[in-house]
């Protein structure tokens, strides 16, 4: 196991999220919505997403998993420690 500890979670951060200029964050905002309205899943100020997700994510942004993940944390919308996660594909 790693000395950092377990493999951190993809932890957005929908209040921030939904500051963000809809040209930038307006994919990633949409695809957040859908996942809630899976899960039945409306009042939290943050959404654990899937690994998986990210490279969805990534596909529809056009760039590597890793570019986006920098994205999203100089947006605020991802923790520094997802970097952890996106690094353990
Ligand atoms: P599913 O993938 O067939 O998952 C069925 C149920 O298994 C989920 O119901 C949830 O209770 C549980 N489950 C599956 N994977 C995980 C996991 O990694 N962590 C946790 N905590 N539970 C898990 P739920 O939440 O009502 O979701 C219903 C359906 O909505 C899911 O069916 C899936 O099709 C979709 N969904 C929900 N959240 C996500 C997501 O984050 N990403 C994607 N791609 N689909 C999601
Ligand atoms: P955690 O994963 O560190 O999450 C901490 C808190 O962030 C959660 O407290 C909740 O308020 C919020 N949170 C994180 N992800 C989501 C999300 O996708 N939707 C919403 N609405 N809120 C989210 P909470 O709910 O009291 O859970 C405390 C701890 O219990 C969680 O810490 C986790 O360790 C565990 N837990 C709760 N639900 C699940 C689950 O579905 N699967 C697993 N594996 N653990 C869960
Ligand atoms: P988590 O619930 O703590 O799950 C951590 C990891 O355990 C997941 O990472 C996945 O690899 C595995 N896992 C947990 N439950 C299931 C399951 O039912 N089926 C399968 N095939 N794998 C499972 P992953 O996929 O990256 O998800 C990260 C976090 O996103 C989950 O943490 C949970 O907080 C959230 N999440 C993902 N999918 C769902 C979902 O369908 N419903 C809900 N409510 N939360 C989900």
């Amino acid at each position: 196991p790693s000395p950092l500890g377990p493999t951190p979670k993809l932890v957005i951060d929908l209040e921030r999220l939904a500051q963000l200029p809809k040209e930038k964050a307006g994919a990633l905002a949409r695809y957040a919505a859908t996942i809630q309205s899976q899960r039945g899943d409306y009042n939290g100020k943050v959404l654990s997403i899937r690994q998986e997700d990210l490279r969805s994510l990534a596909v529809i942004y056009d760039k590597s998993p890793t570019e986006l993940t920098e994205e999203l944390i100089s947006w605020g919308v991802l923790d520094p420690e997802a970097r952890r996660a996106v690094e353990a594909f």
